[in-house]
């Protein structure tokens, strides 16, 4: 791989010596009211010996907070001598996004998780994206990158991981799927129209370490079942890895594996109006089934518009805003995994 400019972010952080350092990734941003200020970027960094390094990051989209939570409890409760390797927190990743509890950048509309692998003379966002691939990921052996629905979703609280083509590397990110333990886990192809490139899970493939993410309740709340499983996943996530003693694993029920495809898993308003759902999450549903209504309030007397489901499954995901836009997600399915793709 040919050298990569240098990020302009400077962490305030020892990486490579032992112990528990708590600082901040320095972002210079020169604004109005702070002509020569930098945004600090939360990090902790535990590290005991040389071993494998977690990277466990939170707040790509602002308004997810179950993992946001999660770190702050783990950023108290690790003690780094207990480790085998190196754990590094990242719980806000987009700082602007999470302090202003927004999807995207405040600052620049980024959305961080379609940025990568960003630039290092970009936006505020693009340098971010540039300094998670560039410094972070080299350094990881595994990421956790821990979301949830957000303001416009609400999931069943699941983990999931990416397909890919390599065997040997897709039985590695199983294994990481079950370790978690997740009530529900799921593959997903990307085929949403999420650019596979520009979110982590494509820096990661760039960059070589495994990821897991998640999808943990949503809906602009904190789910405190969602959170349990978070803190769960985690642990497990950093036994599973080599970091922390067998001892520490927490036990948790199978994970049920699902697979979310193309197109056809997915449901999007066809219409602006106010949203009837006709479903609810966990719910087994079948091809050409009602998924929900959509009415017109500003003309009462025009017909009301059903939309449908395209394939059978069960619901991970759906709206939570009344109000909807033509184009807006309203569900997304998960179908049973085939034997070929449980390794
Ligand atoms: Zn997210």
């Amino acid at each position: 791989m040919s050298n990569p400019d240098p990020s302009e972010l400077v962490p305030q952080v020892d990486f490579e010596t032992d112990g528990r350092h708590e600082g901040f990734v320095r972002l210079f941003h020169s604004t109005h009211a702070s002509a020569y200020g930098f945004l600090p970027i939360p990090v902790v960094v535990f590290r005991n010996g040389n071993g494998p390094t977690a990277l466990l990051m939170a707040g790509s989209h602002g308004d997810e907070f179950e993992g946001q939570i999660a770190l702050c409890k783990l950023a108290k409760s690790l003690d780094y001598r207990g480790l085998h390797g190196r754990v590094i927190l990242f719980p806000m990743a987009n700082f602007p996004a999470a302090s202003a509890g927004l999807r995207t950048s405040p600052i620049d509309n980024g959305n961080l998780n379609r940025c990568y692998p960003g630039r290092p003379n970009g936006t505020v966002t693009e340098q971010i994206a540039y300094f998670i691939e560039h410094v972070l990921l080299p350094k990881a052996d595994v990421v956790c990158d821990l979301h949830s629905g957000g303001s416009s979703l609400q999931y069943l609280p699941s983990a999931l991981i990416r397909r890919c083509p390599d065997p040997d590397r897709y039985a590695l990110h199983l294994s990481l799927l079950r370790a978690f333990g997740a009530p529900h886990a799921y593959i997903t192809g990307g085929g949403n129209g999420t650019g596979a490139q520009q979110t982590l899970r494509g820096a990661a493939e760039r960059q070589g370490p495994l990821l897991i993410g998640t999808e943990l309740g949503g809906g602009n709340t904190v789910s405190s079942d969602a959170l349990r499983i978070a803190e769960r996943g985690i642990c497990n996530v950093l036994v599973h890895a080599g970091i922390l003693p067998e001892s520490m694993q927490v036990a948790a029920p199978p994970s049920r594996l699902l697979e979310v495809g193309g197109p056809e898993y997915f449901v999007y308003a066809g219409e602006t109006g106010v949203f009837e759902p006709r479903c609810d999450l966990g719910d087994p549903v079948s091809k050409g089934q009602l998924s929900g209504t959509i009415h017109f309030p500003e003309t009462p007397g025009k017909p009301a518009v059903d939309q449908y489901f395209a394939r059978d499954g069960t619901v991970l995901c759906k709206r939570v805003p009344g109000r909807t836009t033509r184009g807006d997600c309203l569900f997304h399915l998960g179908s049973e995994l085939s034997g070929d793709d449980l390794g």
